[in-house]
């Protein structure tokens, strides 16, 4: 593999080696990741990093466009065909810059916005404050219950009456429960706000058909393609058609330059696969994985933020496991199991040490897991965590880890 980068530049292709051997050899559980296909690697690494096509379909600022204007609508079309939006703009290179174009196109600097507060699960572009979004616009945010762990409607219903924000963000980057979208779409009617959801998270769920989905009610919902949904990295943006035409001015020329269509192309790509029927089973089994992983960690005394999942996410509270989020992460990562520490709701902690670990199913299920490996995966988890500093123990472990991922092969890696 990569031979040409082998030959050229050695010192680069030994680290790419062995992240391949790491992707292969260790259980991950980071939910924003996943493996991509063959197909989608392709597309990534392939000759349409070479072209300039500023603007839109029908519509550039460069010659020879021909062969993209194809492929750019295939992405568009079938981003539509999947959620059923009314407009799609492909072009945003992360969710970052997506949410920031969202942000740009329908608000002015210094607007009150509502988004979940970032140690209840948002997004640091949901107002954190040394971020951009905490700098341009007046973010006021919305929390869990302390006590469930559920999102609370009556407070959004509440604080969006009294501070009257222009926008309302459902958006979710660490909570594991399922969302009330109506609910979130009469309350920004009522107060005459936008409404936006970042689905960044769940889109392949949503696309899959197994967790409802914003579109019909929200005014704009974007994702990153990277995440559930199982493309390359990038984001999309959809609106009504109402919101279109600022939406796509503020992505280009009002944010990015040039379109990364080879990027536009994995996601055309990705796109045709998650309209495929065999993406209906792999969204359902990714909830499964994650229910079952969820029932065998409550099994071992783990205490899960609101008690479980309705997603591909767990969110686990470890105030009663004796060990920090940070010393949880490195004991898992010396056994193979890759996951990140997390705060958890009025952590006590600090974000860098936080008191919480956060775990996914995405990408174990691409690789075929099921109930099974989820159960062998809660008890290592245990053993790691229990005797975090007995390095036997984390040998033994990772040894029973590497020879259960052997079974398990992964797109576009060969070892
Ligand atoms: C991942 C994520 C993003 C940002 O995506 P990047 O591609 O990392 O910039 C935005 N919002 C939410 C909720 C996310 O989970």
């Amino acid at each position: 593999m990569y031979d040409h980068i082998k030959n050229q530049d050695p010192e680069l292709f030994e680290a790419m080696k062995k992240e391949g051997e790491r992707q292969m050899e260790g259980v991950e559980l980071i939910p924003s990741e996943n493996y991509v296909s063959e197909a989608v690697l392709e597309a990534c690494g392939s000759i349409l990093t070479n072209k300039y096509s500023e603007g839109y379909p029908g519509k550039r600022y460069y010659g020879g466009q021909e062969n993209i204007d194809v492929i750019e609508n295939l992405a568009i079309e079938r981003a539509k065909e999947l959620f059923g939006a009314e407009h799609a703009n492909v072009q945003p290179y992360s969710g970052s810059p997506a949410n920031t174009a969202i942000y740009f196109a329908l608000l002015e600097f210094g607007d009150t916005v509502m988004g979940l507060k970032l140690d209840h699960g948002g997004h640091i572009t949901h107002g954190l404050p040394i971020a951009f979004s905490g700098k341009a616009y007046n973010f006021i945010q919305y929390g869990v219950n302390e006590e469930t762990g559920y999102l609370d409607m009556d407070e959004v219903y509440e604080m969006a009456k009294e501070q009257r924000p222009k926008m309302i963000v459902a958006g979710f980057t660490a909570y594991p429960r399922d969302i009330d979208w109506k609910r979130f779409k009469e309350i920004a009617d009522e107060v005459g706000a936008i409404s936006m959801a970042d689905i960044s998270h769940t889109a392949g769920l949503i696309a899959g058909g197994v967790l409802e989905s914003p579109v019909p009610y929200f005014d704009v919902v974007m994702t990153t393609t990277h995440k559930t949904l199982r493309g390359p990295r990038g984001a999309i943006i959809m609106c009504k058609e109402k919101f279109a035409k600022d939406i796509d001015r503020a992505v280009f020329p009002g944010l990015q330059g040039g379109p990364h269509e080879h990027a536009i192309a994995g996601k055309a790509i990705a796109f045709k696969e998650a309209l495929q029927p065999e993406f209906k089973e792999y969204a359902l089994q990714i909830k499964k994985n994650a229910h079952h992983l969820a029932e065998e960690l409550k099994k071992r005394g783990f205490k899960l933020v609101s008690d479980g999942t309705d997603t591909h996410l767990i969110l686990a509270d470890l105030t009663n496991k004796d060990i920090s989020g940070k010393l949880a992460q490195n004991a898992l990562d010396a056994v193979g199991i890759t996951l990140n520490k997390n705060t958890i709701p009025n952590d006590p902690r600090s974000p860098f040490d936080p008191s919480g670990i956060r775990m996914g199913t995405p990408a174990v299920t691409t690789r075929g897991m099921r109930e099974g490996e989820m159960e062998k995966i809660a008890e290592w988890m245990d053993r790691a965590i229990q005797n975090s500093e007995d390095q036997n123990n984390l040998n033994s472990i990772k040894e029973e880890v590497e020879a259960m991922c052997h079974q398990f092969p992964v797109p576009g890696i060969k070892i």
